[in-house]
């Protein structure tokens, strides 16, 4: 339960206090400020609740040294690709780049996993692949889609285990929009998910709301 949240005045005085003072209690708190403890409630329980202040009973509020930053870290490190993923829409290798089109349009995502007979991943088909595929002279209902797709070994992977935000390290380092979320078996890997772009940006709105 902790974010990076902008701060009152009343609650950056309060956070100084605990830091010189600490641990003191609610009343001493208040005492200083010329307040009630009732009026400082509502601060105090956002201050403990977003990490700033840690309360102990019988013993008070004391700070617990951590920044903004250092608070919204320790958040992202709890984010995994199996709190944010979707499901995953392949592809058979053979089928032609035509259908790969409409699968895209009706499963409205804008990346295709492609699979072989044994459900592994062989390959990977962008948006953008598509395109370059339809403006060449080809004949689009004949032309398989492992011809256009970018393959196996080059595809990167992740696992349900990984972190959202090493996922979106990775996704801007290699310029792409999805990874398949896999399952590695004897013979290959498994597809078992999805995470994109929009996956991550939910992600970030929901960190505002912890
Ligand atoms: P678009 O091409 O529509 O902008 P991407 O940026 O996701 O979409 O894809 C860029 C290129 O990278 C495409 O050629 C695509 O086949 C390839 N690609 C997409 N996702 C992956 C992945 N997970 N692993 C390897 N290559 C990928």
């Amino acid at each position: 339960m902790v974010r990076e949240i902008e701060l009152t005045k009343r609650q950056d005085r309060i956070i100084e206090i605990v830091k010189e003072n600490g641990p003191i209690t609610g009343e001493q708190i208040a005492e200083r400020l010329n307040l009630t403890r009732a009026t400082l409630r509502p601060d105090l329980s956002i201050l403990t609740m977003s990490g700033y202040l840690d309360a102990r009973p019988r013993v008070g509020y004391f700070y617990t040294g951590k920044s903004g930053n250092q608070l919204l870290t320790e958040s992202l490190q709890k984010i995994f690709v199996k709190d944010y993923k979707s499901m995953p829409i392949v592809v058979k290798e053979n089928v032609s780049v035509y259908d790969a089109i409409c699968t895209m349009f009706l499963e409205d995502v804008g990346s295709l996993f492609v699979v072989d007979h044994n459900s592994l991943l062989v390959g990977v088909v962008s948006r953008k692949d598509l395109l370059r595929a339809s403006i060449g002279n080809q004949e689009l209902t004949s032309l398989p889609i492992n011809i256009i797709m970018t393959r196996m070994p080059n595809i990167t992977m992740c696992e349900m285990d990984d972190l959202l935000i090493d996922i979106a390290k990775i996704l801007i380092d290699k310029q792409i929009d999805a990874l398949p979320i896999v399952r590695s078996t004897d013979k290959g890997f498994e597809v078992i998910g999805r995470i994109t772009k929009t996956n991550i940006t939910k992600a970030f709105v929901a960190l505002e709301n912890e």
